[in-house]
C-alpha cells in the first residue's frame, strides 16, 4: 500500500491542493492520498479564519468525487502544534503502508527548520512537486542531507491559486469561481465563511 500525505490549513481547500493531491497520486501510482488539514501550523503566524469543522467539512465536500483521495482529522483531534514527524508516528501504527509527505518546492526553503527531521526521514520519503523553472537538481540544494536519496519528483503546472488569494477576494465581494470546486463555493456561501476577513 502506497499512500501519499497532503497537510496543509486548507482554509479553504482549492483547486491547487486538488491538482496536486491528483497529479502526485497518478505520477507516483499511489493507492491512496489523505489530505489532512493542520489544527496549528507551527511555521505560520496567523490562526486559521474557519474553524477545524468547517476546514474539515470543505475538504470533505472537495474530495468525494475522488475515491483515490481520503481525509484524515488526525491532527485537528491530536490538538496544539501540527507537526509532521507526530503524524507519520501515529500514522505509522495504524497503517501498514509506504508514505510519501507531498509538497511543493516552497515548503523546501522550511523544511530545515522542521521538528524532527532525521526521524522524519526514517517514515516517509518525499513527494516534491516541481514548477518550472525550479529544476530537480535546484530542489535538491533546499532537501536535507537525511532525505537526499528519499526523494521522488513529479512535475505539474503551477497553479496560482492560494488560500490567502481566496480569503481576500471573497471578503472584497469579489467572485472565486475556479479557484475552489462548486462544492466548496456552495459551503463557503451557506456558512458565510471569509466575508470580513
Ligand atoms: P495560505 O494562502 O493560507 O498560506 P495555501 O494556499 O498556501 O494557504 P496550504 O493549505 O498552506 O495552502 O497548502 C497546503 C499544501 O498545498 C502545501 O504543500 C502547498 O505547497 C500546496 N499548495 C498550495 N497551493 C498550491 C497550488 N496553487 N498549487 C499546488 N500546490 C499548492
Amino acid at each position: 500500500m502506497k499512500i501519499g500525505i497532503l497537510g496543509g490549513t486548507f482554509d479553504p481547500p482549492h483547486t491547487g491542493h486538488l491538482k496536486i493531491a491528483l497529479t502526485v497520486q497518478a505520477a507516483l501510482d499511489l493507492d491512496e492520498v489523505l489530505l489532512l488539514p493542520a489544527n496549528q501550523n507551527p511555521l505560520k503566524q496567523r490562526c486559521s479564519s474557519a474553524s477545524s469543522e468547517h476546514r474539515l467539512a470543505m475538504v470533505q465536500t472537495m474530495i468525494s468525487k475522488h475515491e483515490s483521495l481520503s481525509l484524515s482529522d488526525m491532527e485537528i483531534t491530536r490538538g496544539g502544534m501540527s507537526y509532521t514527524v507526530d503524524t507519520l508516528g501515529e500514522l505509522s501504527m495504524i497503517r501498514q503502508a509506504e508514505f510519501w509527505f507531498i509538497m511543493g518546492t516552497d515548503g523546501l526553503a522550511t523544511i530545515g527548520e522542521w521538528k524532527g527531521v532525521p526521524r522524519l526521514a526514517k517514515m516517509c520519503r518525499l513527494a516534491i512537486v516541481l514548477r518550472p523553472p525550479i529544476t530537480q537538481e535546484n530542489a535538491l540544494t533546499m532537501v536535507p542531507e537525511v532525505f537526499q536519496d528519499k526523494c521522488d519528483f513529479v512535475q505539474m503546472d503551477p497553479m496560482e491559486v492560494s488560500s490567502t488569494e481566496i480569503r481576500d477576494r471573497i471578503a472584497r465581494r469579489k467572485p472565486v469561481t475556479d479557484l475552489v470546486t462548486p462544492e466548496v463555493l456552495r459551503y463557503i456561501q451557506e456558512k458565510r465563511l471569509y466575508t470580513d476577513s
